[in-house]
């Protein structure tokens, strides 16, 4: 078996990705509860046991509330950066008055790749409101994937990891339109629009009518906003960028939900 990827869960109320190799299996972010991770896993036929790690991109509650759980049962070693674990321990510990602990805690920095078994990881920072949010690549077995939510905009640095890759698991959040015209308090909504908040369906077509090399076979659209945007909307804009380029000949879209787990996307 190859390197296959499954999203559990993606948008505001919890993201969960699993990329596995042959070898390896590596859980990017745990926000959604143990339990719903363990359902949706064993629903696809996966073994929670069979995890080796937890990588976490950020300390937004979406992406950890279910890490402290998940931890303690799997007993794996679960991976971010220095500055995500201050800022993650220190809002853990006000809301309980008492500091989390992890048994297995590994450090990362952004720009340094480093292995988990026989996966290649490299995380590169993503502008985002955190302490030190970051997207990932992972390489195996002649595959690259990329994993990016949770950025205001597409800086080039961001563009230059998105090269090469065979799967793309990219933010595709609100309706530029839905969301000024929604229910969202302004401040809200000027956060969500801001540069280190959520990437647009327009800025996702951007990158897809400009800088994207086309290599890629899937294309997953993930953390879409419940209330500010439709799959279908973000889909047809995604594929109408996409279709301008006329040299690409993959490029399978595809959209992650809340709701369910998607079936995983297997090379
Ligand atoms: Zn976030
Ligand atoms: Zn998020």
């Amino acid at each position: 078996m190859g390197v296959s990827v499954g999203v559990l869960a993606s948008g505001s109320r919890g993201n969960s990705t699993i990329v596995q190799s042959s070898t390896t299996r590596i859980l990017v972010d745990a926000g959604i509860s143990c339990r719903e991770t363990f359902k949706r896993m064993k629903a696809a036929g996966d073994d929670p046991q069979a995890l080796s790690a937890i990588l976490i991109t950020h300390e937004h509650t979406d992406h950890v509330s279910g890490l402290l759980v998940l931890a303690r049962k799997l007993k794996i070693p679960v991976f971010m950066t220095g500055a995500t674990h201050q800022a993650w321990a220190r809002a853990l510990r006000d809301a309980d008055g008492e500091r989390p602990e992890l048994a297995q805690l590994e450090f990362f920095s952004s720009g340094r790749g480093f292995q988990i078994g026989d996966i290649g990881v490299m995380p590169f920072t993503i502008p985002h409101d955190a302490a030190d949010p970051v997207g990932f690549t992972f390489r195996a077995d002649g595959m690259k994937v990329a994993i990016a939510t949770d950025l205001g905009y597409m800086p080039p640095s961001v563009r230059d990891q998105l090269r090469g890759c065979d799967l793309l698991v990219l933010e595709s959040n609100h309706d530029v339109e839905m969301l000024r015209v929604g229910s969202y308090p302004w401040s809200v909504k000027q956060r969500v629009m801001s540069r280190v908040g959520h990437l647009s369906n327009a800025a996702l077509a951007e990158f897809f009518a400009t800088d994207y090399d086309g290599h890629a076979s899937y294309i997953v659209l993930a953390h879409l906003s419940e209330e500010n945007n439709h799959p279908e909307l973000a889909r047809r804009e995604a594929e109408k960028a996409l279709s301008g380029r006329r040299t690409l000949l993959h490029n399978r879209v595809m959209l992650a939900a809340q709701a369910e787990p998607m079936q995983p996307i297997r090379f």
